[in-house]
C-alpha cells in the first residue's frame, strides 16, 4: 500500500473516531461515588409510599430495577381508589378512561402507550411495545389491539365513582384543572438497583375530563421520564403541556450531567417552566408541576412550583413521603 494511502485511510479512520468521540455523551461534571447509596427508588406523590413498598421486593432481593419499577406502579395502576392512574382513573369529557405510560430501563430501550382504552395495566403494555415491537410508541386502537394479541384482558376502566364525578362535571362542563387538587396526579417512579442500573415507569390517567384524544408528557420520553444509565434518571407530574415543552424529565438528566445535584436540577428545571409560564401569558397560580430526579450515585432532590407536592423514597433504612420545596 502506498504511504499516501495509508496516510489517508489512517486519517479517515482517526477523524471517524474523532466523530464518534464528540458524539458520545459527555459526563463533564459528573461525578460517580464509590460508594453510591443502593438500591433506592422514589415516586411521586403519597401513593408512592406503597408503589416503592412493592418495587423494594424486587430491589431488595437483588433484583432488576426495570422489574421493579414496572411492578411498583402497577400497585397504583389496580387500585380503583387512586382516581388519577389506571382503573378507576377519571374520565375524558366524553366518559372515557384513556390511559398514557411509558418505561425506560439502563439500555436506553423505550416503550409508550397513548390514549389506551379498556386495559388496566398501560405501564406493562408500554413495557411489551419496548420488548417485542420495533416501535417506541402506540396510539389509542392500535395500542389497545397490540395490547389485546399480547393477551391483556379488556375492561371497563370507568368505575361507578369516575362516572359519578364525571356526570357531575358535565352540569357545567368546565375544565380547569387547579393546582393540586383531586384531578390530577401521575406516579412516576424511577429506580437504581444492587447492579448501579437505573429504570423509570410513568403512568397516568392525565388530565380529568380533558379533551378526547389529549396526551400529555406522562408517556412521552423526554418529557415525562428519562434516564441515562450512566448519569441520572427523573420523572415529572403536573401540566403535562408546560413539561412537554420544556421536555422536562430530559432537561432534569442534562443537568446532572452538567454537574448539577438531583435537587438544583429539578429547581433549574422547574425554574424554566416558570419562565415560560410568563413568557407565554399562562397564569402560575393555576399550574402545578413537580420532578424527582435521582442519579447514578443514588442521591435524590424534587421540586415543584406550587407547595402542596411530596414524594416517596425507599432505601435500605425507611420508606418516607417527604414534601417537595416550591418554587412560589
Ligand atoms: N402529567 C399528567 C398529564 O399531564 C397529569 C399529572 O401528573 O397530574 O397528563
Amino acid at each position: 500500500m502506498s504511504t499516501r494511502r495509508k496516510f489517508l485511510q489512517l486519517s479517515a479512520l482517526a477523524s471517524a473516531g474523532t466523530l464518534l468521540a464528540s458524539c458520545l455523551p459527555q459526563k463533564s461534571g459528573f461525578q460517580i461515588s464509590k460508594n453510591p447509596r443502593k438500591p433506592v427508588v422514589l415516586s411521586t406523590w403519597r401513593f408512592g409510599l406503597e408503589a416503592n413498598a412493592e418495587a423494594w421486593k424486587i430491589l431488595g432481593n437483588n433484583g432488576k430495577a426495570l422489574d421493579a419499577v414496572e411492578q411498583g406502579v402497577r400497585i397504583v395502576e389496580d387500585n380503583p381508589e387512586e382516581r388519577s392512574v389506571g382503573y378507576g382513573g377519571r374520565p375524558d369529557r366524553d366518559g372515557k378512561v384513556t390511559l398514557d405510560a411509558c418505561i425506560m430501563d439502563e439500555n436506553a430501550n423505550i416503550g409508550a402507550v397513548a390514549s389506551l382504552e379498556n386495559i388496566k395495566n398501560p405501564i406493562s403494555v408500554a413495557r411489551a411495545v419496548m420488548e417485542k415491537t420495533p416501535h417506541v410508541m402506540l396510539v389509542g386502537d392500535g395500542a389497545l389491539q397490540f395490547a389485546l394479541e399480547q393477551g391483556f384482558q379488556s375492561m371497563n376502566l370507568l368505575t361507578p365513582e369516575s362516572e359519578k364525578e364525571w356526570r357531575e362535571w358535565l352540569k357545567t362542563s368546565t375544565y380547569s384543572p387547579v393546582a393540586n387538587i383531586e384531578n390530577h396526579d401521575t406516579i412516576g417512579m424511577i429506580a437504581l438497583d444492587v447492579h448501579g442500573n437505573l429504570s423509570g415507569a410513568c403512568t397516568t390517567s392525565g388530565m380529568a375530563f380533558k379533551m378526547h384524544g389529549r396526551v400529555g408528557d406522562s408517556p412521552i420520553i423526554g418529557a415525562g421520564l428519562f434516564v441515562d444509565n450512566e448519569i441520572g434518571a427523573a420523572t415529572a407530574t403536573g401540566h403535562g403541556e408546560e413539561v412537554i415543552r420544556t421536555c422536562g424529565s430530559y432537561l432534569v438528566v442534562e443537568m446532572m450531567r452538567q454537574g448539577r445535584s438531583p435537587q438544583e436540577a429539578c429547581e433549574e428545571a422547574v425554574k424554566r417552566i416558570h419562565h415560560f409560564i410568563r413568557k407565554g401569558g399562562r397564569n402560575e397560580k393555576e399550574i402545578q408541576i413537580g420532578f424527582i430526579a435521582l442519579n447514578k450515585n443514588g442521591e435524590t432532590g424534587a421540586f415543584c412550583l406550587q407547595k402542596g407536592f411530596n414524594y416517596a423514597v425507599h432505601d435500605d433504612k425507611n420508606n418516607v413521603l417527604i414534601d417537595a420545596k416550591s418554587l412560589l
